[in-house]
């Protein structure tokens, strides 16, 4: 066993990595394995970032793999070619998630200019962008991955329109919705409705004892409602001063506010 994975009990794992990121908003990749599949969720900034992804995976599992992708930023799917190539059919996302990357997608490519220069220019082994193969809407989906299953679905859009929530018995890997050590990222975000969905998590702090944020440190129900908090006290908030956010997630919070109003 890898020491980069931390084990979460019941076949679940989490594996903090930097990628294109810079190791101050390190990405959290989680891994559940069953008997006959193992799930990987969210694959990375690139090729690079990828391939470190699934070399760490392979450390833990040697089963095929089913990618699902929790929401449409780069840094959660653009990985993908990468698990492709190792044999994954299957990828998964909200169907919103799905516009998101092929409206998107391409543009992206520019956000990993400087550590993943053959994503950006598109040239390259593994610089395909892999869209959903299986998308989540309104409807749960529970994907059986042998004496074991996760359960795919959303609460409703926030940090973007496509949040997906993969849940196992005891653990929920929660995406961008929870961010957990930096500001949230408002710039795709329906923050009202954000912080809904976190209250929403709150409550399910009692069917699941650990929740893995897109970022940061693995927290639990407790957590979710604290964000609501902070969050509902920063939409009235006129000046960036008086946010409780850093300067650049408040002016993005007040851009996006102004661009939904
Ligand atoms: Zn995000």
């Amino acid at each position: 066993m890898a020491a980069r994975w931390r084990d979460l009990g019941g076949g679940s794992f989490v594996m903090r990595s930097a990628g294109a990121l810079g190791d101050g908003v390190l990405l959290n990749t989680g891994l559940v394995v069953g008997a006959e599949r193992a799930l990987v969720i969210d694959t990375g900034c690139g090729p690079r970032h990828g391939a470190e992804i699934l070399a760490a995976v392979r450390t833990v599992t040697a089963l095929p793999l089913v990618v699902v992708n929790t929401h449409a930023h780069w840094d959660h799917f653009f990985g993908n070619a990468t698990f492709r190539r190792d044999g994954a059919t299957d990828f998964w996302a909200h169907v919103a998630a799905a516009r998101g990357m092929a409206a998107s997608g391409e543009r992206a490519r520019a956000e990993v200019a400087q550590t993943e220069p053959e994503m950006a220019a598109g040239a390259g082994v593994n610089t395909d962008l892999v869209p959903p193969t299986h998308v989540v809407d309104r409807d749960a989906v529970t994907l059986d991955l042998g004496g074991t299953s996760a359960e795919l679905f959303t609460l409703g859009r926030g940090h973007t329109d496509g949040d997906l929530m993969v849940g196992t018995a005891t653990v929920l890997f929660a995406g961008d919705v929870l961010e957990e050590g930096a500001d949230p990222s408002f710039e795709d975000a329906h923050p009202a409705d954000w912080i809904q969905v976190l209250h929403r998590l709150a409550g399910l702090g009692g069917r699941y004892r650990l929740m893995v944020p897109g970022h940061g440190r693995t927290v639990t129900a407790g957590f979710a409602a604290r964000m609501a908090d902070v969050m509902a006290g920063a939409l009235p908030t006129r000046s960036v001063s008086d946010s409780p956010y850093g300067p650049a997630a408040a002016r993005s919070l007040a851009e996006r506010l102004a661009t939904l109003r």
